[in-house]
């Protein structure tokens, strides 16, 4: 998901509407903006589809006036997938003696599900299926005097990745988990303060970037200024690698490095490690363009956009049935037939997750007359599910999971398949040694298994790490 707030500058929701655009590729399901005006108070809209069809409207924005406004874009991950209600669609908002608050959550919480069933039996009423509302539930338990110290109680007691805008009449809210597993960035914007997932939100509405909110950091921000505090023990950070692999956009500046550089580099580990003789490197566009990019300048083979992608169509992982997903790839991707016919083609793709996308092109591609098929996958297998926002399978569906490399390669039908490996990946990140296996910089489950927070709800459900 992606999450956005602007505090200070008049018609905030408008600005919202702006950076949760730019966000668009962290969910395309639905979105959500809360705005407060001190003469008419709190207003939402929430909708299904895109940002660009449902908030631009100016009778949409119309009915959100105010200098303060916070909003979301879904992606369902654990939980409620696929069937997104409207009620599942963020901001939520609660209520209490001292005033509203509106909150934005991206990531997933592992203690969700023991939280509800306890929320549930000492009297909340839940309106939605997210494990994002427990937030508000447990706020409206706490004893504290004003709205920023709720969440802190709130946000003690929960477990997972968390990178959270709220907001009250008069405050912007950003908090991260002590990991700071998924991305939250500050900027400045004329005299007033925004709060995006990633640094492409700032730059579209013309907000100079500040600052990473750090992990375990919560910023309060008002007429006054920023206010700073750490209401969680100290740890050392274990940002999603994945987001510079995939989920980010490569315009991007997250952890102080570029993704696109980040990707790029990609390319090159993958070349040094897996090199072979061929005519062409193309990209599975878009997300495996920055590695293919590297990947031909260190081999010398001319790179080529030998698969073409329909500019009309979102991401299709994103899309939560199987079936879209499989129509998907025929309905975004075609084969460049002119340029690929006769040669040895190196794919180079993000991630190898069921299998199914690499398959279909392949089958692309030798049906336009490739002579050879070589895959290269800008990062390790995927062999186990992710639970902090990222929505891939049980680990039954998962390639890896169940196959070693030369089975996949066999499977999904390729002459080689090679993944670049954790190190690599490490070094591409910015990691000269690469990984550190006794405290590795990053979070990286779906790659090695090592859970850096004990998904507490899923093993209650016999999930075995
Ligand atoms: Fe990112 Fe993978 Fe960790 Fe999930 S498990 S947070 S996708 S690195
Ligand atoms: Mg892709």
């Amino acid at each position: 998901c992606g999450v956005f707030g602007v505090v200070g500058v008049a018609d905030a929701a408008n600005f919202v509407a702006l950076g949760l655009h730019a966000l668009q590729h962290r969910g395309q399901e639905a979105g959500g903006i809360v705005a407060h005006d001190p003469e008419q108070g709190f207003n939402s809209a929430r909708r299904f589809g895109y940002v660009r069809d449902n908030f631009t409207k100016a009778s949409l924005m119309e009915t959100l006036p105010g200098a303060l406004a916070i909003g979301h874009v879904r992606y369902s991950t654990a939980g409620s997938k696929g069937a997104t209600a409207i009620r599942d669609v963020q901001p939520f908002f609660g209520e209490f003696s001292m005033g509203g608050c509106a909150i934005a959550h991206n990531g997933n919480l592992t203690n969700a599900a023991a939280l509800r069933r306890e929320l549930i039996e000492r009297g909340s009423i839940f309106q939605s299926s997210s494990d994002s509302e427990c937030i508000i539930h447990l706020m409206a338990r706490s004893i504290q005097k004003n709205i920023s110290e709720r969440i802190k109680d709130a946000l003690r007691r929960v477990e997972g990745a968390f990178s959270i805008v709220a907001m009250t009449r008069t405050k912007l809210i950003g908090v991260r988990d002590p990991l700071g597993v998924r991305p939250l960035v500050l900027g400045k914007i004329g005299d007033g303060w925004a709060l995006s997932s990633e640094t492409c939100g700032l730059d579209i509405i013309g907000a100079e970037f500040v600052r990473e909110i750090e992990p375990g950091e919560m910023v309060v921000i008002d007429d006054t200024g920023i206010n700073s505090t750490r209401p969680f023990g100290p740890q050392p950070s274990r940002f999603c690698i994945f987001e510079h692999v995939y989920f980010s956009r490569p315009d991007s500046i997250l952890g102080g490095r570029s993704v696109y550089e980040t990707r790029r580099q990609i390319g090159v580990e993958l070349a040094k490690e897996s090199p072979v003789d061929a005519d062409l490197v193309c990209p599975v566009p878009d997300s495996g363009t920055p590695a293919a990019i590297g990947y031909a300048a260190q081999s010398g083979i001319p790179y080529g956009m030998g698969i073409i992608r329909n500019q009309y169509m979102g991401r299709t992982f994103i899309e939560p049935t199987e079936q879209i997903r499989n129509m998907g790839v025929r309905l975004k991707l075609n084969v460049n037939r002119a340029l690929i016919r006769g040669k040895r083609v190196i794919l180079v793709d993000d991630s190898v997750v069921r299998g199914t996308t690499s398959r279909k092109i392949k089958d692309m591609i030798l049906d336009a007359g490739a002579a050879e098929v070589h895959f290269r996958i800008a990062s390790p297998p995927t062999a186990w599910p992710c639970f902090y926002g990222v929505d891939t399978p049980e680990r039954g569906k998962l390639l890896a999971a169940n196959m070693s490399e030369d089975e996949m390669r066999d499977w999904i039908g390729v002459d080689s398949l090679k993944f670049v490996s954790l190190d690599g990946l490490y070094r591409a990140a910015g990691e000269a040694q690469g990984r550190d296996a006794k405290a590795p910089r990053y979070c990286d489950a779906c790659f090695s298994g090592e859970y850096p927070i004990t998904p507490s709800d899923m093993i209650a459900r016999g999930f075995e790490m």
